[in-house]
């Protein structure tokens, strides 16, 4: 099976858009999300792109803020600080990666919490780990409703997880855990990679290399999540980090790239900046 991600956000972004036009009777105005965009990498500029798109489909009012990668970290704060204290806004994004000289962490701490519609801000990532009531980061987020979407009981399963980042790799196994996998959390330090790989009923793969996974690595019958976004080097193309073509003879399910994670991890963020915004509607 080919889990679609695409047709699974398409549904939610459905439902999102009737529910932002029931909030907007309620509360007299629609939710809005400002991103800052800093330079113009062309990855970060296509996936802003991206976020803006789905925003507008589902009604959420939106802006990107482009600086010059040479804005000062203290510029960028200062913008920051202004859109924390705009009450019209409701969800701040600061697309990742900024330029070197800017300090990545302090300024993603530096967003106001509540606004933090990624959930990078370390007191919502305390709450992660806390289990408590809190915004959850976007693609850790739609992986877990891929695996619903394709009747996969997680309770019980094995779950390994390659890669431990602060975006994908850990906040996925810690969402595993919660869901009553047992998690193992592997990485370049790893050994026998191959074989903790086979162990899973679920493999989560979130490296960044192309092929990375080959068809030895998975366990016949295992639900292979692929997080990766590369360029193939035999053709340019979008691949992931899995050797689909090989992959999908042994697993039982298993996501595209394109069209797996990258449209979950949209979706999330759309029903992220719509949780906010109730969130901050209710508290006033
Ligand atoms: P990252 O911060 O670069 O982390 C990569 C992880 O892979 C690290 O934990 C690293 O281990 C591990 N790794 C590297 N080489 C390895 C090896 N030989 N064996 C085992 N583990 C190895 O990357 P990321 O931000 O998590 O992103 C991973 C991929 O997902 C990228 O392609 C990114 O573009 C993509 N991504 C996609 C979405 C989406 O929505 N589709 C969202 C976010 C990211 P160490 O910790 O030991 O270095």
């Amino acid at each position: 099976m080919i889990i679609k991600g695409k047709e699974l956000s398409v549904s939610i972004k459905d439902a999102l858009k009737v529910r932002v036009s029931v909030l907007n009777d309620q509360y007299g105005r629609t939710p809005n999300l400002v991103v800052i965009l800093v330079g113009d990498d062309p990855g970060s500029v296509s996936y802003v792109t991206g976020k803006a798109k789905a925003a507008t489909e589902v009604g959420i009012r939106n802006t990107t803020i482009r600086r010059e990668a040479t804005i000062t970290e203290s510029e960028l704060l200062e913008l920051v600080d202004e859109l924390n204290n705009d009450d019209d806004v409701d969800g701040i994004l600061v697309q990742l990666p900024l330029p070197k000289h800017i300090d990545e962490n302090k300024v993603i701490a530096a967003i106001s919490p509540e606004k933090d519609v990624d959930a990078f801000h370390p007191m919502n990532v305390a709450k992660l780990w806390l289990k408590q009531p809190c915004i959850l980061p976007c693609t850790p987020k739609g992986i877990i409703k891929l695996l619903h979407f394709a009747g996969v009981d997680i309770a019980g399963k094995e779950a390994v997880v390659i890669g431990r980042s602060n975006i994908v790799g850990q906040p996925v196994a810690k969402l595993l855990l919660d869901a009553n996998a047992t998690v193992t959390v592997a990485h370049s330090k790893t050994k026998n990679l191959a074989e903790v790989a086979r162990r899973a009923d679920i493999l989560v793969v979130a490296v960044g290399r192309e092929r990375f996974v080959t068809a030895d690595m998975i366990k016949p019958g295992a639900v292979v999540i692929d997080v990766g976004v590369n360029r193939d080097s035999r053709n340019g193309k979008l691949c992931g980090d899995v050797d689909f073509e090989e992959a999908q003879n042994v697993a039982a399910a298993i996501t595209p790239v394109p069209g797996g994670v990258g449209p979950m991890t949209i979706t999330c963020l759309m029903e992220n900046t719509v949780e906010v915004f109730v969130n901050r509607m209710n508290k006033k």
